[in-house]
Protein backbone atom coordinates (compact mmCIF):
# COMPACT_ATOMS: atom_id res chain seq x y z
CA UNK A 1 0.00 0.00 0.00
CA UNK A 2 1.38 3.42 -0.88
CA UNK A 3 0.04 6.70 -0.55
CA UNK A 4 -1.14 9.41 -2.68
CA UNK A 5 1.84 11.47 -2.06
CA UNK A 6 4.40 8.88 -3.21
CA UNK A 7 3.02 8.49 -6.64
CA UNK A 8 4.58 10.57 -8.99
CA UNK A 9 0.76 13.05 -9.83
CA UNK A 10 1.28 15.81 -11.94
CA UNK A 11 2.40 18.75 -9.62
CA UNK A 12 -1.43 20.56 -10.28
CA UNK A 13 -3.00 17.75 -8.88
CA UNK A 14 -1.26 17.60 -5.44
CA UNK A 15 -2.69 18.32 -2.46
CA UNK A 16 -6.03 18.09 -4.21
CA UNK A 17 -9.28 16.31 -3.07
CA UNK A 18 -11.84 15.25 -5.21
CA UNK A 19 -15.22 15.84 -5.66
CA UNK A 20 -17.58 14.25 -2.59
CA UNK A 21 -20.97 15.47 -1.72
CA UNK A 22 -21.88 12.55 0.71
CA UNK A 23 -23.72 9.91 -1.30
CA UNK A 24 -25.55 8.55 2.30
CA UNK A 25 -28.84 6.84 2.45
CA UNK A 26 -31.29 8.80 4.23
CA UNK A 27 -35.05 8.89 3.80
CA UNK A 28 -34.70 12.37 2.64
CA UNK A 29 -32.08 13.33 0.80
CA UNK A 30 -32.37 17.24 -0.34
CA UNK A 31 -28.30 17.83 -0.84
CA UNK A 32 -27.29 17.10 -4.46
CA UNK A 33 -30.66 18.97 -6.40
CA UNK A 34 -30.96 15.32 -8.10
CA UNK A 35 -35.05 15.83 -9.11
CA UNK A 36 -36.62 14.57 -6.24
CA UNK A 37 -39.71 12.53 -8.10
CA UNK A 38 -38.95 9.06 -9.86
CA UNK A 39 -39.54 9.23 -14.01
CA UNK A 40 -43.48 8.50 -14.97
CA UNK A 41 -43.78 4.39 -14.82
CA UNK A 42 -45.17 4.87 -18.71
CA UNK A 43 -41.91 6.53 -19.98
CA UNK A 44 -39.85 4.28 -17.59
CA UNK A 45 -41.37 1.53 -19.86
CA UNK A 46 -40.65 3.03 -23.08
CA UNK A 47 -37.09 3.79 -21.93
CA UNK A 48 -36.57 0.07 -21.01
CA UNK A 49 -38.15 -1.05 -24.36
CA UNK A 50 -35.58 1.25 -26.22
CA UNK A 51 -32.65 -0.25 -24.35
CA UNK A 52 -34.08 -3.44 -24.64
CA UNK A 53 -33.59 -2.94 -29.19
CA UNK A 54 -30.06 -1.21 -28.33
CA UNK A 55 -28.96 -4.43 -26.44
CA UNK A 56 -29.45 -6.35 -29.57
CA UNK A 57 -26.85 -3.95 -31.41
CA UNK A 58 -24.67 -3.29 -28.84
CA UNK A 59 -21.57 -5.91 -30.65
CA UNK A 60 -20.87 -2.60 -32.98
CA UNK A 61 -19.80 0.26 -31.36
CA UNK A 62 -22.45 3.34 -31.30
CA UNK A 63 -23.13 5.99 -33.76
CA UNK A 64 -20.40 8.23 -32.89
CA UNK A 65 -22.25 11.36 -34.06
CA UNK A 66 -24.90 10.51 -31.76
CA UNK A 67 -27.56 11.92 -34.90
CA UNK A 68 -30.72 10.71 -33.75
CA UNK A 69 -29.78 12.51 -30.28
CA UNK A 70 -28.55 15.57 -31.62
CA UNK A 71 -31.77 15.58 -33.17
CA UNK A 72 -33.93 15.39 -30.55
CA UNK A 73 -31.81 18.06 -28.21
CA UNK A 74 -32.35 20.63 -31.30
CA UNK A 75 -35.65 20.04 -31.14
CA UNK A 76 -36.25 20.20 -27.62
CA UNK A 77 -34.49 23.57 -27.49
CA UNK A 78 -36.20 25.01 -30.20
CA UNK A 79 -34.74 28.83 -30.66
CA UNK A 80 -33.97 27.42 -34.39
CA UNK A 81 -31.24 25.32 -33.59
CA UNK A 82 -30.36 21.39 -35.39
CA UNK A 83 -27.97 19.08 -34.57
CA UNK A 84 -24.90 21.22 -35.99
CA UNK A 85 -25.31 23.48 -33.33
CA UNK A 86 -25.41 20.54 -30.52
CA UNK A 87 -22.97 18.69 -28.33
CA UNK A 88 -23.51 15.92 -25.98
CA UNK A 89 -21.50 13.83 -23.23
CA UNK A 90 -21.60 11.54 -20.32
CA UNK A 91 -22.82 14.74 -18.16
CA UNK A 92 -22.53 18.71 -18.63
CA UNK A 93 -19.49 17.96 -16.44
CA UNK A 94 -18.08 15.74 -19.41
CA UNK A 95 -19.11 18.73 -21.38
CA UNK A 96 -17.40 21.03 -19.70
CA UNK A 97 -14.27 19.22 -19.56
CA UNK A 98 -14.18 18.59 -23.15
CA UNK A 99 -14.62 22.36 -23.36
CA UNK A 100 -11.79 23.07 -21.40
CA UNK A 101 -9.96 20.11 -23.10
CA UNK A 102 -10.26 22.44 -26.56
CA UNK A 103 -10.05 26.06 -25.09
CA UNK A 104 -8.19 25.74 -21.94
CA UNK A 105 -5.28 23.66 -21.17
CA UNK A 106 -1.89 25.34 -19.88
CA UNK A 107 -1.17 28.62 -19.81
CA UNK A 108 -4.41 29.60 -20.38
CA UNK A 109 -6.86 31.23 -17.78
CA UNK A 110 -10.66 30.50 -16.25
CA UNK A 111 -12.62 32.94 -14.83
CA UNK A 112 -15.89 32.44 -13.10
CA UNK A 113 -17.79 34.42 -10.08
CA UNK A 114 -17.41 32.44 -6.74
CA UNK A 115 -19.22 30.91 -4.89
CA UNK A 116 -20.25 29.31 -8.03
CA UNK A 117 -20.01 25.28 -9.16
CA UNK A 118 -17.57 23.35 -6.83
CA UNK A 119 -16.51 21.48 -10.56
CA UNK A 120 -15.25 24.32 -11.77
CA UNK A 121 -12.02 24.76 -10.81
CA UNK A 122 -11.94 20.84 -10.23
CA UNK A 123 -11.76 20.81 -13.86
CA UNK A 124 -9.66 23.68 -14.67
CA UNK A 125 -7.19 22.20 -12.52
CA UNK A 126 -7.81 18.52 -14.49
CA UNK A 127 -7.19 20.03 -17.61
CA UNK A 128 -4.19 22.51 -16.35
CA UNK A 129 -5.75 25.82 -16.82
CA UNK A 130 -5.77 28.04 -14.42
CA UNK A 131 -8.81 29.10 -12.53
CA UNK A 132 -9.78 33.03 -11.44
CA UNK A 133 -12.53 33.24 -8.86
CA UNK A 134 -13.95 36.57 -9.25
CA UNK A 135 -16.52 37.33 -6.88
CA UNK A 136 -19.93 39.34 -7.00
CA UNK A 137 -22.20 41.64 -4.96
CA UNK A 138 -25.01 41.59 -2.53
CA UNK A 139 -26.92 38.68 -2.13
CA UNK A 140 -24.54 36.55 -4.42
CA UNK A 141 -26.09 38.63 -7.28
CA UNK A 142 -23.91 39.56 -10.65
CA UNK A 143 -24.18 43.07 -12.02
CA UNK A 144 -22.76 43.51 -15.56
CA UNK A 145 -20.20 46.35 -14.26
CA UNK A 146 -18.38 43.42 -11.57
CA UNK A 147 -18.54 40.95 -14.60
CA UNK A 148 -16.46 42.89 -16.71
CA UNK A 149 -14.69 45.04 -14.17
CA UNK A 150 -13.50 40.93 -13.62
CA UNK A 151 -13.28 40.17 -17.43
CA UNK A 152 -10.80 43.62 -17.82
CA UNK A 153 -9.25 42.60 -15.29
CA UNK A 154 -8.39 39.30 -16.06
CA UNK A 155 -8.74 38.73 -19.65
CA UNK A 156 -9.57 35.55 -19.52
CA UNK A 157 -9.76 32.55 -22.36
CA UNK A 158 -12.44 31.26 -20.99
CA UNK A 159 -15.47 32.77 -18.32
CA UNK A 160 -17.98 29.87 -16.89
CA UNK A 161 -21.45 32.07 -15.61
CA UNK A 162 -23.89 29.64 -14.34
CA UNK A 163 -27.33 30.48 -14.25
CA UNK A 164 -28.93 29.96 -12.25
CA UNK A 165 -26.42 29.86 -10.37
CA UNK A 166 -24.94 26.93 -8.16
CA UNK A 167 -24.51 27.16 -4.60
CA UNK A 168 -26.83 30.63 -4.18
CA UNK A 169 -29.53 29.66 -6.64
CA UNK A 170 -29.63 33.14 -7.95
CA UNK A 171 -30.72 33.98 -11.35
CA UNK A 172 -28.55 35.55 -13.84
CA UNK A 173 -29.63 38.48 -16.58
CA UNK A 174 -28.66 38.50 -20.13
CA UNK A 175 -27.30 41.84 -19.47
CA UNK A 176 -24.48 40.62 -17.72
CA UNK A 177 -23.77 37.46 -20.41
CA UNK A 178 -23.92 39.90 -23.32
CA UNK A 179 -21.82 42.53 -21.50
CA UNK A 180 -19.29 39.60 -20.66
CA UNK A 181 -19.33 38.34 -23.93
CA UNK A 182 -18.82 41.79 -25.79
CA UNK A 183 -15.54 42.71 -23.04
CA UNK A 184 -13.48 39.28 -24.10
CA UNK A 185 -13.19 37.36 -26.83
CA UNK A 186 -12.42 34.39 -25.02
CA UNK A 187 -15.34 31.57 -24.82
CA UNK A 188 -17.92 31.90 -22.62
CA UNK A 189 -20.30 29.38 -21.49
CA UNK A 190 -23.48 29.63 -19.68
CA UNK A 191 -24.09 26.58 -17.77
CA UNK A 192 -27.84 26.43 -17.55
CA UNK A 193 -28.28 23.25 -15.90
CA UNK A 194 -31.55 24.36 -13.83
CA UNK A 195 -32.76 26.63 -16.55
CA UNK A 196 -36.22 24.94 -16.79
CA UNK A 197 -37.18 25.83 -13.37
CA UNK A 198 -36.81 29.33 -13.82
CA UNK A 199 -40.32 31.39 -13.71
CA UNK A 200 -42.07 31.00 -16.75
CA UNK A 201 -41.74 33.34 -19.53
CA UNK A 202 -37.36 34.09 -18.39
CA UNK A 203 -35.64 34.03 -21.55
CA UNK A 204 -32.52 31.59 -21.75
CA UNK A 205 -29.22 32.34 -23.03
CA UNK A 206 -30.09 30.76 -26.29
CA UNK A 207 -32.11 33.54 -27.40
CA UNK A 208 -28.05 35.42 -27.54
CA UNK A 209 -26.94 32.75 -29.69
CA UNK A 210 -26.99 34.27 -33.27
CA UNK A 211 -24.23 36.19 -34.60
CA UNK A 212 -22.35 35.30 -31.02
CA UNK A 213 -19.80 32.26 -32.10
CA UNK A 214 -18.22 32.30 -29.09
CA UNK A 215 -20.89 31.91 -26.82
CA UNK A 216 -21.62 28.43 -25.34
CA UNK A 217 -25.06 27.27 -23.44
CA UNK A 218 -24.95 24.22 -21.23
CA UNK A 219 -27.65 22.27 -20.63
CA UNK A 220 -28.53 18.69 -18.56
CA UNK A 221 -31.06 16.23 -18.14
CA UNK A 222 -29.85 14.97 -14.47
CA UNK A 223 -31.96 17.84 -13.07
CA UNK A 224 -35.52 18.58 -14.60
CA UNK A 225 -35.48 15.72 -16.87
CA UNK A 226 -35.07 13.85 -13.57
CA UNK A 227 -32.00 11.48 -15.36
CA UNK A 228 -29.23 11.80 -12.95
CA UNK A 229 -28.68 8.64 -12.88
CA UNK A 230 -27.95 8.11 -16.81
CA UNK A 231 -25.14 11.08 -17.58
CA UNK A 232 -26.69 13.20 -20.34
CA UNK A 233 -25.48 16.50 -20.74
CA UNK A 234 -25.28 19.11 -23.85
CA UNK A 235 -24.89 22.01 -25.27
CA UNK A 236 -25.66 24.61 -28.09
CA UNK A 237 -23.14 26.80 -29.83
CA UNK A 238 -21.84 27.99 -33.48
CA UNK A 239 -20.72 24.42 -35.16
CA UNK A 240 -17.51 25.74 -35.65
CA UNK A 241 -17.35 25.06 -31.37
CA UNK A 242 -18.71 21.43 -32.12
CA UNK A 243 -15.97 20.48 -34.51
CA UNK A 244 -13.55 21.81 -31.84
CA UNK A 245 -14.59 19.17 -29.62
CA UNK A 246 -14.88 16.67 -32.06
CA UNK A 247 -11.25 17.45 -31.92
CA UNK A 248 -10.72 16.29 -28.02
CA UNK A 249 -13.82 13.41 -27.27
CA UNK A 250 -13.02 10.06 -27.08
CA UNK A 251 -14.00 7.98 -29.79
CA UNK A 252 -17.75 6.36 -29.62
CA UNK A 253 -18.09 8.19 -25.81
CA UNK A 254 -21.76 8.22 -25.45
CA UNK A 255 -22.73 4.73 -25.24
CA UNK A 256 -25.55 3.02 -27.39
CA UNK A 257 -27.44 2.72 -24.09
CA UNK A 258 -27.16 6.06 -23.03
CA UNK A 259 -28.35 7.32 -26.35
CA UNK A 260 -30.98 4.92 -26.58
CA UNK A 261 -32.37 6.13 -23.06
CA UNK A 262 -32.04 9.95 -23.97
CA UNK A 263 -33.50 9.60 -27.18
CA UNK A 264 -36.76 7.80 -25.70
CA UNK A 265 -36.96 10.20 -22.57
CA UNK A 266 -37.24 13.54 -25.09
CA UNK A 267 -39.85 11.32 -26.84
CA UNK A 268 -42.11 12.38 -23.71
CA UNK A 269 -40.66 15.56 -23.08
CA UNK A 270 -43.85 17.06 -21.56
CA UNK A 271 -44.30 13.79 -19.22
CA UNK A 272 -40.62 14.23 -18.37
CA UNK A 273 -40.90 17.65 -17.27
CA UNK A 274 -44.36 17.43 -15.75
CA UNK A 275 -42.55 17.61 -11.97
CA UNK A 276 -41.19 20.94 -12.90
CA UNK A 277 -44.07 23.04 -12.01
CA UNK A 278 -44.95 21.09 -8.76
CA UNK A 279 -40.92 21.18 -8.10
CA UNK A 280 -40.53 24.94 -8.90
CA UNK A 281 -44.14 25.12 -6.18
CA UNK A 282 -42.37 23.94 -3.67
CA UNK A 283 -39.07 25.79 -3.79
CA UNK A 284 -41.25 29.12 -3.39
CA UNK A 285 -42.51 27.34 -0.81
CA UNK A 286 -39.12 26.63 1.20
CA UNK A 287 -38.59 30.35 0.42
CA UNK A 288 -41.34 31.60 2.07
CA UNK A 289 -41.31 29.06 4.57
CA UNK A 290 -37.44 29.41 5.30
CA UNK A 291 -38.12 33.61 5.78
CA UNK A 292 -41.17 32.69 8.06
CA UNK A 293 -38.95 30.74 10.32
CA UNK A 294 -36.59 33.79 10.69
CA UNK A 295 -34.01 32.41 7.95
CA UNK A 296 -32.84 34.49 5.45
CA UNK A 297 -33.31 32.61 1.79
CA UNK A 298 -31.86 33.96 -1.46
CA UNK A 299 -33.61 34.68 -4.79
CA UNK A 300 -33.49 31.55 -6.33
CA UNK A 301 -34.22 30.90 -10.03
CA UNK A 302 -33.31 26.79 -9.92
CA UNK A 303 -34.55 23.83 -7.67
CA UNK A 304 -32.95 24.73 -4.67
CA UNK A 305 -32.63 27.16 -2.45
CA UNK A 306 -29.70 28.26 -0.09
CA UNK A 307 -30.43 29.84 3.09
CA UNK A 308 -28.74 32.54 5.54
CA UNK A 309 -28.81 33.34 9.40
CA UNK A 310 -27.98 29.70 10.47
CA UNK A 311 -25.97 30.14 13.43
CA UNK A 312 -24.36 26.71 13.29
CA UNK A 313 -24.35 25.61 9.63
CA UNK A 314 -22.46 22.01 11.06
CA UNK A 315 -24.79 21.39 14.11
CA UNK A 316 -27.87 21.98 11.93
CA UNK A 317 -26.40 19.93 9.33
CA UNK A 318 -25.98 17.06 11.92
CA UNK A 319 -29.55 17.70 13.58
CA UNK A 320 -31.31 17.26 10.45
CA UNK A 321 -28.86 14.23 9.52
CA UNK A 322 -30.16 12.51 12.72
CA UNK A 323 -33.60 13.32 11.53
CA UNK A 324 -33.00 11.47 8.25
CA UNK A 325 -32.54 14.76 6.34
CA UNK A 326 -29.52 15.22 4.36
CA UNK A 327 -29.12 19.09 2.94
CA UNK A 328 -25.86 20.65 1.78
CA UNK A 329 -23.08 22.43 3.55
CA UNK A 330 -21.10 24.42 0.51
CA UNK A 331 -19.20 26.11 3.12
CA UNK A 332 -20.61 29.56 2.72
CA UNK A 333 -20.36 31.26 6.30
CA UNK A 334 -23.61 30.92 8.17
CA UNK A 335 -25.56 29.30 5.43
CA UNK A 336 -27.06 26.01 4.43
CA UNK A 337 -28.38 24.87 0.92
CA UNK A 338 -31.65 22.32 0.65
CA UNK A 339 -33.01 21.07 -2.58
CA UNK A 340 -36.84 21.10 -3.26
CA UNK A 341 -38.46 17.82 -2.76
CA UNK A 342 -41.26 16.42 -2.97
CA UNK A 343 -44.16 18.23 -1.19
CA UNK A 344 -43.49 15.42 1.69
CA UNK A 345 -40.08 15.70 1.53
CA UNK A 346 -40.24 19.38 2.07
CA UNK A 347 -43.09 19.43 4.57
CA UNK A 348 -40.40 16.96 7.02
CA UNK A 349 -37.47 18.97 6.21
CA UNK A 350 -39.26 22.47 7.30
CA UNK A 351 -40.88 20.69 10.29
CA UNK A 352 -37.46 19.01 11.36
CA UNK A 353 -36.16 23.03 10.86
CA UNK A 354 -38.89 24.52 12.76
CA UNK A 355 -38.31 21.98 15.56
CA UNK A 356 -34.74 22.38 16.10
CA UNK A 357 -35.74 26.00 17.39
CA UNK A 358 -34.48 29.38 15.48
CA UNK A 359 -30.73 29.80 13.85
C1 LIG B 1 -25.92 19.57 -11.42
C2 LIG B 1 -25.14 20.55 -12.21
C3 LIG B 1 -24.65 20.21 -13.46
C4 LIG B 1 -25.01 18.90 -14.06
O1 LIG B 1 -24.03 18.00 -14.08
P1 LIG B 1 -24.25 16.64 -14.88
O2 LIG B 1 -22.85 16.23 -15.12
O3 LIG B 1 -24.98 16.95 -16.14
O4 LIG B 1 -25.02 15.73 -13.99
C5 LIG B 1 -23.96 21.16 -14.19
N1 LIG B 1 -23.78 22.39 -13.72
C6 LIG B 1 -24.26 22.75 -12.52
C7 LIG B 1 -24.06 24.14 -12.05
C8 LIG B 1 -24.93 21.84 -11.72
O5 LIG B 1 -25.38 22.21 -10.53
Amino acid sequence: MTSLNDLPLRDNLRGLTPYGAPQLHVPVALNVNENTHGIPEDVAVDIAAALAAAIRGINRYPDREFTELREAMARYLGHGLTRQNIWAANGSNEVLQQVLQAFGGPGRTLLGFAPTYSMYPLLASGTGTRWIAGDRDADFELTPRRAVEWVNRVNPDLVFLCSPNNPTGTPLSLDVIAAVYDACDGIVVVDEAYAEFAPVGTASALTLLPGRERLLVSRTMSKAFAFAGARVGYLAADPAVTDALRLVRLPYHLSALTQAAAVAAFAHTPEMLRMVDDIRGQRDRLVTELRRLGYQPLRSGSNFVLFGGVSDPRGTFEALLAEGILVRDVGIPGHLRVTAGTERETTVFLDALEALGHA
